[in-house]
């Protein structure tokens, strides 16, 4: 479903990205671990252009990202993004969150917008909040917003970067259940996470991110029962 080819990204003389090649089938979910500064989040923004890569190609469902001559605002409406603060607008209601997207880059007229969102508010269980400020919610009711707000897009991929680290533990849980459940649902996800527990039971596979490169990746059981990489042993060690 996504192809990142060889991808690189420098800030002026800092290499963070080193030359990451990925593949995510349809219907998989991949989790990416790694230590602070390894580049996670500097890959999912150049997935969506967010960050222009210096180098390599960003293939989606068989297109090109990265050719010249894409529309890139129609392409990255393909991702469906969840950051670690969950960026709603505070003037809006959780309704105008979740249906602006539809508006503006789909064009739906009001009504069709509105139906769309009340189903996906539903999905993540705060149909009864449409009408509220997101001011008003909890920071795990606000991440479902946002997760709604995403999946109302019709995404051909999900990506999370750690989605549950500014959430107070008692939250994290509905957050993850509904990445879990998404994940189960056949949605393709790209999920940056320091939650293990998720990564080894809701992914498919696992890719550790080292110092700009994937320095080994595999199906949970190889990345956590038998690593063979110094550096994710050692991570590891400390996270668990
Ligand atoms: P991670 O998400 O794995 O913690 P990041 O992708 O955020 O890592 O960052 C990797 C490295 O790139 C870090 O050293 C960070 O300081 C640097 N970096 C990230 N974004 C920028 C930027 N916009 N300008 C300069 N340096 C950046
Ligand atoms: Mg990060």
């Amino acid at each position: 479903m996504i192809t990142l080819e060889n991808i690189h990204k420098s800030y002026g003389p800092v290499q963070v990205l080193r030359g990451v090649t990925l593949e995510v089938a349809r219907g998989e979910t991949v989790s990416i671990i790694g230590a602070s500064g390894s580049g996670k989040s500097t890959l999912l923004k150049c997935a969506n252009l967010l960050e222009q890569p210096d180098r390599g190609r960003i293939i989606l469902d068989g297109t090109a990202l990265t050719d010249p001559g894409v529309n890139v605002d129609r392409a990255r409406a393909r991702i469906g993004m969840v950051f670690q603060h969950f960026n709603l607008f505070p003037h809006m209601s959780v309704l105008g969150n979740v249906t602006v997207g539809l508006r503006s880059v789909r064009g739906l007229p009001r009504q069709q917008a509105e139906e769309i969102a009340q189903a996906r508010l539903a999905e993540v269980g705060l149909a009864h909040l449409a009408g509220q400020r997101p001011a008003r919610l909890s920071g795990g009711q606000q991440q479902r917003v946002a997760i709604a707000r995403a999946l109302a897009m019709e995404p051909a991929v999900m990506m999370f970067d750690e989605a549950t680290s500014a959430l107070d533990p008692e939250l994290v849980k509905d957050v993850l259940a509904i990445m879990r459940d998404l994940a189960g649902s056949g949605m393709t996800m790209l999920v940056v996470t320091h939650e293990m527990a998720f990564a080894r039971e809701a992914s498919q596979r696992v890719v550790f991110m080292d110092r700009g490169v994937i320095a080994e990746s595999g199906t949970p059981a190889q990345i956590f029962e038998a690593p063979e990489h110094e550096r994710l042993r050692r991570f590891l060690a400390q996270i668990l």
